[in-house]
């Protein structure tokens, strides 16, 4: 365990060190569950929500992206129940009046609260004598709704209330007729759509885990009733596939976690979760939900709009159901983080590398002319340089330090290839090109640098 909050540690300085997340709002003293992805941060970022796109929506023929916005109408939240009970269970220190999750509390004392109301919940926090971690005497439990309210517009009164979306699902579904109407598409099909949800989390923690601000990837997938148990089945397979074969997520460290009746929302008929090894634990990345058509009917009711589908050969209207594959972008970035961090002994040293797969790695290669001082180097490795850059994007270039010192910068933030431009390339025009997780080193040609490249990334 220890050596595991050692681990965390070592990530969260790396990250903080070499530019990939910050803490929010830093140099006034932060703010709890917010965090900022510097310039490798927001790339890495962007490549794994990039393939996410690219592996659901572009290369499927079914799929609809969508963007909608984070602010949406009130009446959205009333119709699914968000404003009833989209709540935590929580409990006041009542010394100090911080609050906890008295779930989670229940859990760190070996109690097990799945399926507890927030009665009983209080009654087991009594009868245990269990104490906050300061110590001190808890209050009695009660619902905290997790939704940021904010005012739309000039007035004032409660009629202008708005709420920060806490989940990308409601844009999809409020959307789905004007899907169906631009696009005629037939079932099965499904609705995509990346971008930030917001909850106030009691206690947000465990670095990028929990967060009060975070992104989601999602899919609504709209399907016959019928066929629920087979495309849940199909759906539990790709988005294990997506994390293991495309973004080089261990295996071993995925774990299926099916809900159990009292788990499960109401309106929920399976859910699966794909719990990943974190070092604080075995906890939820992924969730797969079968969520009948709780969704759809609950607007048709409260907005004057039918969400609908025709069936034109049965002549038949009727709501289809829904599977629903949902992961957090940033609870995904740090899986690929963790499973990336890696400690070995290369030349007699200890060096503590990223081994990200190519296609997820922020900087694809690094160029380095050998030595700092002699023009006709540095002119050449900025050629090359040059050349990589326009047609890659994501490539350093660094003449800063010693060839060994180069390559630790660049193991640490995961650059799989390394390129050194010596007096040899003056004569041959070939390069020296490095892989990061052997160390060893090949002599190619610079004519034939771009495609082993791109082949790799
Ligand atoms: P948890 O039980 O951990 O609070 P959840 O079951 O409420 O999560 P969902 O509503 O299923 O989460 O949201 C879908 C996905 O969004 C989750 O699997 C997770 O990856 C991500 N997510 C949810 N809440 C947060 C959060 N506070 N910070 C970061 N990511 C989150």
């Amino acid at each position: 365990m220890e050596h595991k909050q050692d681990l965390m540690e070592k990530i969260v300085s790396l990250c903080k060190r070499r530019g990939f997340i910050y803490q929010g709002s830093e140099v006034y003293g932060g703010l709890a569950g917010t965090w900022d992805y510097g310039p490798l941060g927001v790339t890495l970022k962007k490549n794994i929500k990039d393939l996410w796109w690219k592996t659901f929506v572009e290369s499927r023929e079914d799929m609809y992206g969508i963007d909608a916005a984070i602010l949406m109408n009130s009446k959205v939240w009333e119709a699914t129940g968000h404003v009833a009970t989209f709540a935590d269970p929580m409990v006041e220190d009542l010394k100090t009046n911080k609050r906890y999750r008295a779930d989670h509390l229940l859990e760190e004392n070996g109690i097990d609260p799945k399926g507890m109301t927030v009665t009983q919940m209080g009654a087991e926090i009594k009868a245990h004598k269990l104490k906050s971690p300061d110590k001190n005497q808890l209050g009695d439990v009660r619902q905290f709704n997790m939704m940021f309210a904010t005012q739309a517009g000039a007035s004032g009164d409660s009629s202008a209330t708005v709420y920060l979306r806490p989940e990308t699902a409601q844009g999809m579904f409020v959307n789905f007729k004007n899907v169906v109407d631009s696009f005629h598409p037939k079932l099965p099909f499904g609705m995509a759509q990346i971008g930030k949800a917001f909850r106030n989390e009691i206690t947000p923690r465990d670095f990028i885990f929990r967060l009060r601000e975070f992104e989601q990837m999602e899919i609504e997938y709209f399907i016959r009733p019928e066929e629920w148990e087979e495309q849940f089945g199909s759906w539990l397979v790709r988005i294990k596939d997506f994390l293991t074969k495309t973004l080089g997520l261990d295996d071993s460290h995925i774990h299926e976690h099916e809900h159990s009746e009292e788990e499960r929302s109401f309106y929920s008929k399976k859910t699966v979760d794909l719990e990943f090894d974190y070092p604080f634990g075995q906890k939820e990345l992924y969730g797969l939900a079968y969520r009948t058509d709780y969704d759809l009917k609950k607007h048709s009711e409260s907005s004057t709009v039918a969400l609908e589908y025709l069936d034109e050969e049965a002549k038949i209207k009727f709501t289809p159901h829904v599977i629903e594959p949902a992961v957090g972008v940033d609870r995904t970035f740090l899986a690929v983080l963790c499973d990336a961090y890696t400690e070995d002994i290369m030349g007699e040293e200890t060096r503590a590398y990223l081994k990200f797969k190519p296609q997820v790695a922020p900087v694809k290669a690094a160029v380095f002319p050998l030595l700092k001082n002699k023009p006709e180097l540095v002119a050449k490795a900025r050629e090359v340089y040059g050349m990589l850059k326009s047609e890659l994007g994501a490539v350093m270039f660094d003449d800063n330090g010693n060839i060994g010192k180069r390559y630790r910068r660049q193991d640490e933030i995961g650059t799989p290839f390394c390129i050194t431009i010596d007096f040899d390339t003056l004569e041959n025009d070939t390069v020296t090109l490095r892989d990061r997780d052997t160390g060893q080193q090949e002599r190619i040609k610079i004519l034939e640098l771009l495609s082993f490249l791109k082949s790799k990334i």
